[in-house]
């Protein structure tokens, strides 16, 4: 089951996850993943693919898909706001 959600949310999503594998290497005060935008389960996992990237939260089944395209509409939303 895929998601789409609004360029906005995507972009807070994706910034999430984006904190989160950046602060990982310290491993010491790990970030926790963000949680399902739709029902704030935890994540399963980030798959970083060719067109982008994809987390799937497995309990819930939802999976959130940021596209190069998505993410440029959202950062542009993030500046819009
Ligand atoms: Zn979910």
């Amino acid at each position: 089951m895929s998601i789409l959600l609004t360029p906005a949310r995507t972009a807070r999503l994706f910034a999430a996850v984006a904190a989160q594998q950046q602060a990982f290497p310290s491993k010491q005060h790990p970030v926790p993943l963000p949680s399902c935008p739709a029902c704030r389960r935890r994540p399963q996992q980030i798959v970083i693919e060719a067109y982008g990237t994809r987390v799937d939260f497995d309990q819930c089944g939802h999976v959130f898909a940021l596209t190069r395209e998505a993410l440029l509409a959202g950062l542009a939303a993030q500046r819009a706001v």
